[in-house]
Order: structure tokens, then sequence, then C-alpha cells
């Protein structure tokens, strides 16, 4: 079996409102298996760098705002199909649309504080994790709880 890693953030919000714990549970319910965690305050620069994709869009300035308004909680989790089964508990980026059981769904109300980011592919997994991280303090996917190798990155 291969074991990959994702980034996943809690935004300033789900800190404020005391949803680390829950969010962590969440993962390990799911079976992810925790590999580094930060909780941190970032500056203007690496909120742009995170999201530079979106760059161009009428709420990036809003969005900037909101990512450094307050610590964020950033953390590597690792398993099988990691980014896919991340997104899978993570829901729809507008909360209105997420479904129940997900933790945009049950814990957001609106697009502009949705609570937590998740990496949308393997290669943005690499390059959030490469932004966020360093890799010498980042744990190796468990023998005990996958038996299985990891991808390099
Ligand atoms: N966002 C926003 N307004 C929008 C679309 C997105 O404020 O109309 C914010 C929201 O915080 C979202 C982030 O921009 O999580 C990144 O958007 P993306 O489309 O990449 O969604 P995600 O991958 O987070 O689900």
């Amino acid at each position: 079996m291969q074991v990959e890693q994702t980034f996943v953030m809690v935004k300033p919000d789900g800190v404020k409102r005391g949803l680390i714990g829950p969010i962590i549970t969440r993962f390990e319910q799911k079976g992810f298996e925790l590999a580094a965690i930060s909780l941190r305050t970032i500056d203007r620069n690496l909120a742009e760098t995170h999201y530079g994709e979106l760059k161009s869009k009428p709420f990036f300035g809003e969005l900037v705002d909101y990512l450094t308004s307050g610590p964020v909680c950033a953390m590597i989790w690792q398993g099988p199909h990691a980014v896919e089964n991340a997104r899978a508990i993570i829901g729809k980026t507008n909360p209105v649309e997420a479904g129940p059981g997900t933790i945009r769904g049950d814990f957001g109300m609106d697009i502009s504080g949705n609570i937590v980011h998740g990496s949308d592919s393997d290669a943005s997994a690499a390059r959030e994790i490469g932004l966020f991280f360093d890799r010498d303090h980042v744990a190796q996917p468990s023998a005990q709880l996958f038996g299985g190798t990891a991808v390099a990155r």
C-alpha cells in the first residue's frame, strides 16, 4: 500500500473557535496518522505564496487578510489516498454546500470563514508542505499503522 501525505491547515477562525481538537479527532478517526503540526501566525508573504494560484481573484485580498488574522494550525497528515481522503472529510469549499458530516458542513456558515484548508492534489501537497515545514522535522509514515512505503517528496 502506498502512503501519501497531505497538507492541512486549521485557518484562524477554526483556531479562535477552539476547533483544532475536533478537527484532529476527525482525521484520527478517519485513519490518518499525524506527521507534523505547528501553530503559527503567518505573514502576508507566506499567505500570498500559499494561495498564489488565486492572485487574480476578486477575493484575494480578503483571503490574505483572513489567513493572517490570527494563528493557524498547520499539519501534515499521512495515509493511503491522503489528498482525496482529506478533501472528503473537509467537504466542499462553501460551507453552505458542504454536506453534514464534513468539517466545513458541520462547523462553517459562510465561504469567507470555511475553517480549514486541505491540499487539492499531490503536487499541491508537496509544494505546501515545503512552504510550511522543514523536511527534517516531519515524521515518516509508520510501518505499524500502514505497513507501507512512503512516497518520496
Ligand atoms: N474563497 C473565498 N471566496 C470564494 C472562493 C474561495 O473566500 O469565492 C477562499 C476560501 O477560503 C477557500 C480559499 O479561498 O478555501 C481557496 O479556494 P479554493 O477554490 O482553492 O477552495 P478549497 O481548495 O479551499 O476548497
